[in-house]
């Protein structure tokens, strides 16, 4: 097991703080979408891949019984899914207040969300918080350690600085019990790279999202040794407005063992369809969520196992 408090002293600047306050301040303003707006966005097919895809890999990685962390859980969109697993215990922790709070609404059952329902069966802990700057071993010493722990489609906002990443890894490390599981989603920096090479500048995109790289951007620092700090501007159509950071592979695989974990795969989208659709009960659920179509393959999932 890795140490934590072995760690060299993780200390953030005020600009590492301030692009943090940035991507909380803009997931907080995101405001909850009734069932007909959600059915009228223009990247609702996208939305629905997403879920099917977070949905395999809960099925996949958690069982009846299970004590699970969700770093960066949002508004807690995953949360039926989790209920589905039959998990026994639940902790979700987000920077952004807003996200915390509909969370929360939605756990309770009184939101005036589409996904009125029946109580969820696990008891649940909300949190906001740093997920990447704050000790979570220590705030969570009474909950820990957990079967689970799910990162999706937020570890990429971690790669902000070097220290930052290893915290969050740390806290992953530090709080999944032996043999447990951590499971993940976030970009894939071999696509966006690649479409960075073919654009013209340092933008690119289509109808729905574009990225802009910062006019330092350099592909030394990207091959380099220490590449953090990688920052684009991600747009993403009635979605996401904000900073995001390249996770090269090779550096988050090399990070997820020095933490002590063994990496168990990491497919992009199109592997991951590819792979999963070949599983009847897989295929059903994609149709159940009407994420049948083409996908955007510029994501990949990730599974890292604690031996
Ligand atoms: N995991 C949720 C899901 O799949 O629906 C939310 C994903 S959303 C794209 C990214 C989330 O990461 C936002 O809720 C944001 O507030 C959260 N986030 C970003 N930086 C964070 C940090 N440093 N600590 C905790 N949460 C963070």
């Amino acid at each position: 097991k890795h140490n934590p408090e072995g760690d060299s002293e993780f200390l953030e600047d005020e600009t590492t703080k301030k692009f943090a306050r940035k991507v909380a301040d803009h997931y907080s303003a995101r405001t909850n979408q009734t069932l007909e707006e959600r059915e009228a966005s223009p990247i609702i097919h996208l939305k629905k891949l997403n879920n099917w895809i977070k949905s395999v890999l809960i099925q996949l990685y958690a069982h009846r019984g299970d004590a699970v962390l969700d770093l960066a859980c949002g508004k807690g969109g995953d949360l039926i899914k989790w209920d589905k697993a039959k998990i026994a215990y639940y902790v979700g922790i987000d920077i952004a207040e807003g996200s915390i709070e509909d969370c929360r609404t939605r756990y309770n059952g009184d939101a005036d969300h589409h996904q009125r329902r029946k109580k969820f069966t696990f008891p649940a802990h909300l949190m906001c918080g740093d997920c990447y700057e704050v000790r979570l071993d220590k705030v969570l010493a009474d909950d820990a350690p957990f079967d689970v722990v799910s990162c999706q489609f937020a570890l990429h906002y971690s790669w902000s600085t070097e220290a930052r990443a290893r915290r969050a890894l740390a806290n992953v490390s530090a709080l999944l019990r032996p043999g447990g599981t951590f499971i993940g989603t976030m970009p894939d920096a071999n696509v966006i790279i690649k479409k960075l090479r073919e654009a013209e500048g340092l933008v690119f995109g289509n109808s729905v999202y574009w990225i802009r790289f910062d006019d330092d951007f350099s592909e030394k620092k990207f091959k380099s040794s220490s590449p953090f700090g990688i920052k684009y501007k991600f747009h993403l159509e009635d979605a996401v407005d904000c900073p995001e950071w390249i996770v090269p592979f090779h550096v988050f695989k090399s990070l997820v063992e020095e933490y002590d974990m063994e990496l168990v795969f990491m497919k992009n989208n199109h592997e991951f369809v590819h792979e999963y659709m070949k599983k009847p009960e897989f295929v059903e659920l994609m149709r159940r969520l009407g994420a049948l179509g083409d996908g955007n393959q510029d994501q990949s999932k990730f599974v890292a196992y604690q031996p």
